[in-house]
């Protein structure tokens, strides 16, 4: 590969892999696809941009707070990964995000959240917050929870892919203690799911704690009916929901990964007939300006 390329592409979305990543991405190549530098990473794509959702612009309400969906927020509790996925949506903003860090950022937060009573769903997001300490984390978690407008605190973290053993025991039990958390998790493939990665799903379900998976189908990496049924009956193994499967979103630098719709509605198809409700999630897209995931059987 040439190396100036691939200086362009670190320059864009820099090499990020701890020991886990690098020795799964050693045994499985649909997982090393997702943590590999690619030179059609530089691919421009003239209809895609870094922030297609207006993250840094209408969204953006308050420091680190973002709004697309009106019973919903996100917060950036942090802008680091234990593995830069190369699909990440927000590869082209995270090294410039605004981050929540101070109580004073955070309380501007929950001063926003309570002018507008419709938010009940709050996203503690980033990046990946659980690359905090679990101290930090729970500020995040007790503060949000502690307003009652709040129904829902989704923890949106990759560590059960990437990272398992940060779900220790103790992050586990005091994740549970709060009635209002969920965990939001990414899994793109049954190799994914190791006996480490299992096991840190069980410390959290066994703690009460819900787990649901986000895929994104991906080029290359589960872009067949066969990978995505194996997915599914993995995570429902282990007791996650598989709960959305989305298509690449439109941004630039992700060109390789994406899967023609014909085919995705396809492997949806398929996916359906063999498999139950539970274990099916929903194929859909995130469309800008959409106030709903748009189902992948009604995109053009
Ligand atoms: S863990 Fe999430 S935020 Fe971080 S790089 Fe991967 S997809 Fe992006």
């Amino acid at each position: 590969m040439d190396d100036d390329l691939i200086r362009q592409v670190e320059e864009k979305f820099p090499f990020v892999a701890n020991e886990y990543a690098k020795n799964l991405a050693a045994k499985s190549i649909a997982f090393r696809k997702q943590m590999e530098l690619d030179v059609r990473e530089l691919d421009d794509e003239d209809d895609f941009s870094e922030d297609p959702f207006g993250e840094d612009g209408e969204a953006n309400c308050c420091l680190g707070l973002k709004q697309r969906f009106p019973d919903r927020v996100l917060i950036m509790a942090s802008n680091a990964c234990f593995m830069n996925c190369r699909h990440c949506t927000r590869k082209g903003l995270l090294k410039h995000a605004d981050v929540v860090r101070t109580d004073e950022e955070l309380s501007d937060c929950l001063i926003y959240i309570r002018e507008h009573p419709e938010v009940r769903d709050v996203l503690i997001s980033g990046g990946d917050p659980l690359v905090l300490p679990d101290d930090e984390v729970m500020r995040f978690v007790d503060a949000v929870s502690s307003l009652e407008q709040v129904e829902v605190v989704r923890l949106c973290t990759r560590a059960l892919s990437v990272n398992p053993s940060r779900i220790t025991d103790e992050l586990a039990k005091r994740l549970g203690q709060n009635q209002k958390v969920w965990v939001n998790t990414q899994f793109n493939c049954a190799d994914e799911l190791t006996q480490e990665a299992f096991d840190a799903c069980q410390r959290l379900v066994s703690n009460g704690v819900l787990v649901s998976c986000q895929t994104v189908l991906l080029a290359g990496v589960n872009d067949s009916a066969e990978e995505m049924l194996k997915l599914f009956r993995a995570l429902q193994r282990a007791k996650v929901r598989p709960y959305y499967v989305f298509v690449c979103d439109p941004i630039a630098g992700i060109s390789h990964f994406r899967v023609p719709l014909e085919k995705a509605i396809a492997i949806e198809k398929e996916c359906a007939e063999k498999i139950g409700g539970l274990g099916l999630p929903r194929f859909v897209a995130d469309v800008p300006g959409s106030k709903r995931k748009v189902p992948i059987s009604e995109l053009d």
